[in-house]
């Protein structure tokens, strides 16, 4: 028996045969083109190809899964009409006259390179998207079609270097117990998608698939991220029992995933949603979430020249607002830095980063932006419950500076009679240690905090994020991590301001008892983990969870910390 662990992208337990998905391989040959015309109408044709095959898809999506899961593919035909990777195409093709297929490839992966460089897995899965519809338009322009006479006939568990949403919806379910991938992370497409469609799977399990042969049975741990390999028979027989549990308690969390999550002793927790668009929002609000704690808004500033306008801004934030009248929205202004050169906004390579010249401290030498960008979501919140955050925080001034952007837009909307939010709240994000220690001083300024505790941990163990070697020592139940959040959730508390947490820390079950006894007003997170985070907090009473905090904030490790909550969860009281 042989257990390699990878991440859980969405939930259930399978036991079934491996069937490995080699996807066509095809080989792109930069050539020099003579007749320029000729090779843009060749793009052209292409593109019009991809588009029915991607109509025909969204359709397929929408008569086996749902609107939601096809308009991933109505993305995919905007794409083809985004201008930045149309014209991209054809001036590549102009200016160094190399064929379509190698303009094709170098615009969409240069693209796709940038959104990956943010370092946030958001956009890291918006990447594979534009890959995903690249390729589709270099088979459209080799005339390579998708041959669905490989795929298995039997029931199997898929296994894949990667998958591309394309790929994902392109098998027959009935035939599909679970995907299993090498790479990709837990919100990629195919994530969403298999979790939509109710298929448990497994992404980054480092598995060498040339070791695998088709037809072994393995078995799929969604919950776990486990793939065993080769399982004895009592190892089927205890999994068999653990399928039975967890799918009693998935059709329970389902079933009340539009209730309030309110503990036993009657407190309510506010359970909103991590997005990044419409798509995503109209996600979270099917499973429950009650508002958004974290909307981001890089993806505005990305591949362009120049600084977006105000009114495509405001169209955009639009579009998200439109979906969440009466829900409270928390919506992050800029976070990107100098891990990606962006000529227009300033930034540049820098040797560290994560420590440099980003987020909020491009205000001292960048106002402009954040101005514009607090002019454009005021307006566009005219009408919604709008708070405004501030990402990457680590002392006052900033928090003043900004401030005063703030207030500045506001006189100027008002001067020029524009409709805006008219009681938006203002606060910060609580991801840099000075900031959670000073709690107490940057609470009188500020509405709220929202602690995002993916950077927190970062920079209170020092451990870089991005690097999977030292990712064992950056867990966020490490107790210094927990002091932190405690100090903030305590001096917000004296000066009668709420708390989120909206890092990945909130959608964690485990997370649950020690949020909850720390006194946390708000847990954000990503849709599909709404549904368990309620049934949990469901189970537990403040009271009881304050006792399992107060012990952990005295443990000396997170794995301590860990054990303590495993042996706690499974009986909250
Ligand atoms: C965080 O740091 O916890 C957070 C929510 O922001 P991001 O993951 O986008 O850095
Ligand atoms: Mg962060």
């Amino acid at each position: 028996m042989n257990v390699v662990k990878g991440l859980p992208a969405s939930p259930g337990i399978v036991v079934g045969e491996a069937w490995i998905y080699t996807p066509i391989k095809y080989q792109i040959e930069v050539e020099a083109i003579k007749d320029v015309p000729a090779e843009i109408a060749r793009f052209k044709n292409a593109i019009k190809k991809a588009e029915v095959q991607l109509q025909s898809l969204e359709k397929k999506a929408l008569e086996t899964i749902g609107a939601e899961e096809a308009a991933i593919f109505e993305t995919h035909q905007l794409f083809l009409q985004d201008p930045e990777l149309t014209e991209g195409v054809t001036n590549l093709v102009r200016e160094k006259n190399v064929n379509a297929e190698t303009a094709v490839f170098r615009t969409f992966s240069s693209y796709a390179d940038q959104l990956e460089m943010l370092d946030d897995p958001y956009f890291a899965a918006r990447a594979l998207d534009i890959r995903d519809v690249g390729q589709r338009v270099v088979h459209c322009l080799l005339g390579i079609e998708f041959d669905n006479s490989q795929l298995p006939s039997k029931p199997v568990i898929i296994l894949a270097d990667d998958l591309t949403p394309s790929d994902t919806v392109q098998f027959d379910k009935q035939y599909v117990l679970g995907f299993i991938t090498v790479r990709g992370g837990p919100t990629s497409h195919t994530a969403i998608l298999a979790r939509s469609l109710g298929i448990p799977a497994i992404v980054s399990a480092p598995l060498d698939l040339a070791q695998i042969t088709n037809g072994e049975t393995l078995v799929l741990n969604g919950q776990s991220g486990d793939v065993i390999l080769a399982p004895s028979e009592a190892k089927l027989t205890e999994i068999n029992h653990q399928r039975g549990d967890l799918q009693l308690a998935q059709e329970i969390a389902l079933k009340a995933a539009h209730e309030p999550a309110i503990t036993l002793d009657g407190h309510h927790v506010e359970i909103v949603a991590n997005v990044g668009d419409e798509i995503d929002t109209k996600r979270a609000i099917s499973f429950g979430a009650e508002g958004v704690g974290l909307f981001r808004t890089e993806f505005l500033y990305l591949d362009r020249n120049a600084l977006p306008t105000e009114q495509e801004q405001i169209t955009a934030y639009q579009k998200v607002f439109d979906l969440l009248t009466d829900k409270p929205i928390v919506v992050r202004t800029l976070d990107i830095g100098g891990d990606k050169t962006v000529p227009y906004l300033g930034l540049t390579e820098e040797p560290n980063p994560f420590l440099g010249w980003r987020a909020i401290r491009m205000i001292d030498e960048r106002p402009e932006i954040l101005l514009g960008q607090f002019r454009a979501l005021l307006q566009a919140g005219a009408n919604a419950d709008l708070r405004i955050m501030l990402p990457l925080v680590s002392n006052l001034k900033e928090v003043m500076a900004a401030k005063e952007l703030f207030e500045e837009a506001q006189e100027s909307l008002r001067r020029e009679g524009k409709p805006s939010a008219e009681q938006p709240q203002f606060g910060i994000m609580v991801e840099v240690p000075s900031v959670a220690i000073m709690a107490d001083v940057f609470a009188p300024h500020v509405d709220f905090f929202s602690i995002g505790t993916n950077d927190l941990t970062q920079y209170t163990l020092a451990v870089d994020r991005m690097n999977e070697r030292v990712a064992k020592l950056g867990s966020p139940f490490n107790p210094a991590v927990l002091r932190l959040i405690k100090m903030t959730i305590d001096s917000a508390h004296q000066h009668g301001k709420w708390v989120g947490l909206c890092g990945a820390f909130g959608g964690d079950v485990n997370a649950v008892p020690l949020l909850l006894g720390m006194g946390l007003d708000e847990f954000s997170m990503a849709p599909s983990l709404i549904p368990e985070v309620k049934a949990t907090i469901r189970r537990w009473s403040v009271e009881r969870a304050q006792q399992v905090a107060s012990q952990a904030l005295n443990m000396a490790s997170a794995e301590e910390v860990e054990m303590w909550v495993q042996l706690t969860i499974t009986k909250p009281e």
